[in-house]
């Protein structure tokens, strides 16, 4: 077998697993077995450009080319659906459209998912286009997100499908990605998704594909449009788009009366909770296309379908006060304290408020009855206030000006909802929380400690910052309840050896705000030692890649405080590691810093991956394709014609391997 009758041996394959794993819940091979085979196909593939398939089971993945989004316009308007609460405007739709028909006709009953809504475009069985709604009208091209998308296919399977024909559904992220990613955030202190179905249309929008894929995204199909489709009948389509690899809803009913329809709601109005996705309703939809074209649409709905949307689960309960919560970045948030009150099965007592726009928008008064909802998202919500029962001349909330943990002003930044305390070093629960972040596991890695130890030492007065854990001793420790010497002993040996921790994890553990794990090391091999980072400019900090105002900023407000300068100066006397390993640099320069590199072709020296360590190595970037960005292309032998074309008309250097190598310095 050629090497590229393998590539096509492998898509094939690779779909098929893909399929098997997505749509029907059945994988056949193991993980292991997939990766393997998705390994081998990237190689060919990188090995034979001129073989390229922008549906190959490999664009999966995503790329990291950053994308801006084209607007295209829908070939049919995707229009949005009359919608109700009432079983009673259920029985209206039904009624209406037996009058207008006067014939037999069926209803197809679906779950209303909650995600956002996306239009597929197939030709010849491969998909071409994804779009989203937009305005209904014009859309954003999102293609190469879309395909990250595993349970859409990028090849049908089988035949019968028409040349060209277009497919909608709803992308949707389920409920556990949707946590795991809110708890990710959280630990990041990046802002919070209210819902799946903003967190599906966030992704979707990101402008990174290898970020969507790792998303992991899912998708469900429910309507066909266009000329020469298989069936009159909508659900007769969707059964038959089940058999190209689409993965539409298995529980979509076709019903003749009311009584069949009101099942179906009752049924799924309680079920839906066990669903791994949200929903937040059923959708009635006549089933044949012929009456639903004699139906017709109003201006902005089909009158074919109408959608009966699930009362989300809603209390009504008294404010009794409102309580504010400072986190360890000093962001201030307020809680609504509630009279305990029933709500989709737990008891209520706290409702989050969010920031300060929406207790002014909400008017909130103290004493005031106010409805508790628990849609799609994890904390209540206060949604409205029952102003006719406001008690008189009761007090209106408005926020706070000063921190309840220190007394400190509070400080609202340009462009962020949440007040802060800017009072970092001596506000208690952000001294707290630096701590219980400088000893975390990803950070100085300090056995023994934990966030109630942390308290306790704080609370005896033993620490007040992190330089202090350098001073405690095991005497200090055994006089405190519930501390053995042994465990005494362990804490201070945990510390001694977080001395080893190295310099780039040191910098991440200081807590400078937007200083995450990867910013650290970006810095850290930017600027060899902490001196070197205090005394950088705004300039030589925005010059390394990634980093950009915000965080330089962040970075020179830290060493502007005197205060963290002296904090340095004991973590030095204390000695921690501030500046670089020799050998942890071995051979890091940045020759490359700020290079876009492509790899191409077949090389003699050096693998691929080799050379892939190298640019990195050297402070540049490996990137997948070829775009206006690229600094240059390191090519080896055969590199595809498609590559040496684009690379020529956006006038991009083809650099051979060993004039790479002289310039980087390496053999
Ligand atoms: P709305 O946004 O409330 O007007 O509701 C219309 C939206 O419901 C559509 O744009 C789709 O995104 C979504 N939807 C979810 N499930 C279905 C379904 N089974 N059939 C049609 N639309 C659906
Ligand atoms: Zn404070």
């Amino acid at each position: 077998m050629t090497e590229i009758e393998r590539i096509d041996q492998l898509r094939e394959e690779l779909h098929l697993h893909n399929y098997k794993y997505y749509v029907e819940n059945a994988p056949v091979i193991s993980d292991q077995e997939f990766d393997h085979l998705m390994r081998e196909l990237q190689d060919l593939e990188a090995r034979h450009p001129e073989h390229y398939d922008p549906n190959s089971p490999s664009v999966r993945v995503g790329s990291d080319i950053n994308k801006n989004f084209v607007q295209v316009e829908h070939r049919y308007p995707m229009l949005s659906l009359g919608n109700t609460y009432s079983q009673a405007e259920v029985t209206e739709f039904y009624e209406r459209i037996a009058k207008a028909l006067n014939e037999d006709f069926e209803i197809c009953c679906e779950l209303k998912y909650d995600g956002t809504s996306i239009s597929l475009t197939y030709e010849n069985g491969k998909l071409v286009r994804a779009v989203t709604r937009g305005d209904g009208v014009r859309g954003d091209d999102v293609t190469d997100n879309v395909k990250t998308i595993r349970a859409i296919p990028l090849v049908l399977h089988g035949d019968g499908y028409p040349r060209q024909f277009e497919m909608r559904g709803e992308v949707l992220m389920p409920w556990k990605v949707f946590e795991e990613l809110n708890r990710e955030r959280e630990l990041r202190e990046e802002p919070l998704f209210a819902n799946p179905r903003n967190a599906a249309s966030g992704t979707l929008k990101l402008q990174n594909s290898a970020e969507v894929a790792a998303r992991k995204l899912d998708s469900y199909l429910y309507y066909m449009l266009g000329e020469n489709l298989p069936h009159d009948g909508h659900y007769e389509n969707l059964q038959e788009a089940a058999r190209w690899g689409f993965k539409v809803s298995h529980v979509t009913r076709k019903v003749k009366t009311l009584q069949e329809i009101f099942d179906f709601i009752n049924y799924w109005d309680v079920e839906r909770k066990n669903l791994p996705v949200a929903t937040d309703g059923i959708v009635l939809k006549v089933n044949s296309l012929r009456q639903q074209r004699n139906l017709g649409y109003t201006a902005k709905s089909p009158r074919w379908a109408i959608a009966y949307k699930f009362q989300a689960e809603r209390a009504l309960t008294r404010l009794l006060k409102v309580t504010y919560q400072v986190g360890r970045t000093g962001a201030v948030t307020p809680v609504a304290n509630l009279e305990p009150v029933q709500l989709a099965g737990t008891v209520v007592k706290r409702a989050s408020l969010h920031n300060a726009d929406i207790i002014a928008s909400l008017d909130l008064h103290i004493g005031d009855n106010v409805y508790v909802e628990k849609g799609g998202e994890i904390i209540p919500k206060i949604t409205g206030v029952d102003v006719a029962s406001r008690p008189e001349g009761s007090e209106k909330v408005t926020f706070i000006t000063h921190c309840p943990e220190c007394g400190s002003p509070l400080v609202r930044y340009e462009d962020e909802a949440a007040y802060y305390c800017t009072n970092e070093s001596s506000c208690p629960p952000q001294i707290k929380g630096k701590i219980e972040h400088f000893i975390s596991r990803r950070a100085m890695n300090i056995e023994g400690l934990g966030p109630e130890t942390v308290d306790q030492f704080y609370q005896e007065g033993l620490i007040h910052d992190v330089a202090d854990l350098y001073t405690l001793k095991a005497e200090d420790l055994v006089r405190l309840e519930r501390m053995g010497e042994k465990s005494a002993e362990n804490i201070i040996q945990g510390i001694a050896r977080s001395r080893e921790v190295p310099y780039e994890r040191v910098l991440f553990a200081l807590g400078i705000r937007f200083v995450g794990e990867t910013v650290a090391k970006k810095v850290a091999r930017a600027f060899r030692s902490i001196e070197a980072l205090a005394t950088a400019t705004l300039d030589d900090l925005i010059h390394v890649d990634e980093i950009g105002e915000k965080i330089a900023g962040s970075i020179l407000r830290y060493f502007a405080d005197e205060k963290n300068r002296n904090l340095i100066e004991r973590l030095r006397t204390a000695g921690l590691k501030l500046e670089a390993d020799e050998e942890d640099l071995a051979g890091h320069t940045d020759k490359l810093q700020g290079k876009s590199i492509v790899i191409s072709g077949v090389f003699a020296r050096h693998s691929r991956d080799e050379y892939k360590e190298m640019i990195e190595k050297h402070g540049g970037k490996n990137v997948g394709s070829i775009s206006k960005k690229t600094s240059f292309i390191l090519a080896g032998e055969n590199m595809g014609p498609s590559k040496l074309e684009k690379a020529r008309a956006l006038n991009i250097p083809v650099m051979g391997e060993d004039e790479f190598l002289a310039m980087v310095g390496e053999q």
